[in-house]
């Protein structure tokens, strides 16, 4: 079959990773210039790949694949050096927060690392440049994916016996398209994570980042809202994220740059019931209320004592934040979240300080907004010549998950045996 697959990051890699030197004819259209401005996001980003069957996506991942998947990743960067750790692994920690109220989130980490991350990408395209079936085509960006009686065409031009679409989050322009072409490839779409990264200083969770790399825990708050940690970055820097018409926090560490502190993501999950059904609507306002607030390319920072008690924090006192001056104001995020998320977040917070006493300290940081969008999940049951793998299908949210849902749609061609639901 002539295939065409669109976008090439963590997914496409899956794909393309199964389906090299097979008879297969693979297109590869991505929209970034070359390899060196390509943006696999986490991959880029990041780079933490984890082995868990209780994150990583809505759908059943084998814990033998995943593993297969990060040593695969390993293998690419030049010194094979990651930082690596359990979490949850010693049961007395996993007691610590159960009795608490907390439910301890059980992964395997693998750190490569923001500075390995480069080589990694440009090693696997040119192993994949050497197999004589995939052709990759940069500065290619996909406006339109038509199905016609024998194919599919690509941007109205080209046909291909079948599309397979990988483009992340940032392709939503395209995947937006298709659901107006065919409602019908949606599953649903109702929920949103909102929150704040907090960041205080290494020492007060020292113990919790020895003993495991990743610190994840859900929590039932009494608002009767879940609560989840996200995206632990010990001896790591805040940074903000940039969407087209807003701006977010979010946290990342590098291997060898190191920071005096820690941060991690403190999300609230909403699940919006009728007449609601404009999650992704509902999150952007509250993030651009915030951005207002802030001022332009700006995000908010608090004082954890002033978050709980709404003031406008005006100085800090022991904790300096980790995020460019130029990038925060500081101010009051009670004036741009509701107060069933604020409330959310401070018990969360006041409940995690009885477990790891400092965490509720007064001049601990709190920034906002932080906000994750989880795309509209699709069916890959309607067509036979469309399908969706990675993260714009809404299976999956990391690099390790939309990898392996890439390989298994690649085994699902091979074996042309599309009943199963990935
Ligand atoms: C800031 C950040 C940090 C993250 N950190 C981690 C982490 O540490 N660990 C982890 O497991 N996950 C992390 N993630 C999530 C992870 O990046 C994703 O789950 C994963 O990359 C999804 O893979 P994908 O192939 O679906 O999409 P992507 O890897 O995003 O690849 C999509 C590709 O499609 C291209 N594209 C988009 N639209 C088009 C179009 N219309 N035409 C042509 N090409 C197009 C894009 O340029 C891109 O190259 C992070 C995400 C972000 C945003």
């Amino acid at each position: 079959m002539r295939i065409a697959v669109i976008g090439f990051g963590a997914a496409a890699i899956g794909l393309l990773e199964r389906l090299k030197d097979s008879n297969h004819e693979l297109h590869v259209f991505e929209k970034s210039n070359d390899i060196y401005s390509s943006s696999i996001s986490g991959v880029r980003s990041d780079g933490k790949l984890f082995v868990s069957n209780e994150m990583g996506g809505e759908i059943y991942i084998d814990p033998l694949l995943q593993r297969r998947f990060v040593d695969y990743y390993i293998n690419f960067t030049e010194k094979r050096e990651v930082e690596t750790g359990f979490s949850f692994a010693s049961e007395e920690y996993y007691r610590k927060f159960y009795e608490k109220g907390f439910l301890p989130i059980s992964s395997q980490f693998f750190h490569i690392g923001t500075d390995q991350l480069k080589e990694v990408l440009y090693n696997i395209y040119n192993q994949f440049g050497k197999s004589r079936n995939i052709k990759f085509h940069f500065s290619t960006l996909i406006t339109e994916l038509k199905e016609v009686s024998d194919g599919v065409l690509v941007n109205g031009t080209e046909k291909f016996d079948m599309a397979v679409v990988a483009v992340g989050r940032s392709g939503h322009k395209l995947i937006n398209a298709l659901i107006m072409s065919s409602p019908q490839i949606v599953r649903n779409n109702t929920k949103v994570d909102l929150g704040i990264r907090y960041e205080l200083p290494n020492h007060i969770v020292d113990d919790i980042n020895r003993e495991m790399y990743e610190f994840k825990v859900k929590y039932k708050s009494r608002t009767g809202y879940m609560v989840r940690t996200f995206c632990n970055n010990p001896s790591g820097f805040v940074v903000t994220e940039n969407y087209d018409d807003f701006i977010t926090v979010n946290g990342h560490a590098k291997m060898h740059l190191k920071s005096m502190n820690t941060n991690f993501a403190i999300l609230v999950s909403l699940v919006l019931t009728e007449p609601f059904n404009d999650p992704i609507g509902y999150g952007s306002y509250v993030a651009k209320l915030s951005n207002l607030l802030a001022g332009e390319g700006k995000v908010i920072l608090q004082t954890y004592s002033h978050f709980k008690e709404s003031k406008r924090t005006k100085n800090l006192y022991r904790v300096q934040p980790t995020l460019e001056p130029d990038k925060y104001i500081l101010g009051d995020i009670n004036l741009a979240f509701p107060r069933r998320i604020i409330e959310s977040i401070i018990d969360f917070i006041e409940n995690l300080n009885t477990v790891i006493p400092g965490v509720a300290n007064n001049d601990n940081l709190v920034y906002a907004p932080e906000i994750k969008f989880y795309s509209n999940r699709l069916n890959n049951q309607v067509s036979s010549r469309l399908k969706f793998i990675g993260d714009c299908s809404g299976a999956t949210r990391s690099i390790i998950y939309a990898t392996a849902h890439g390989y298994l749609m690649a085994e699902a061609i091979e074996a042309n045996n599309f009943n199963v639901d990935i």
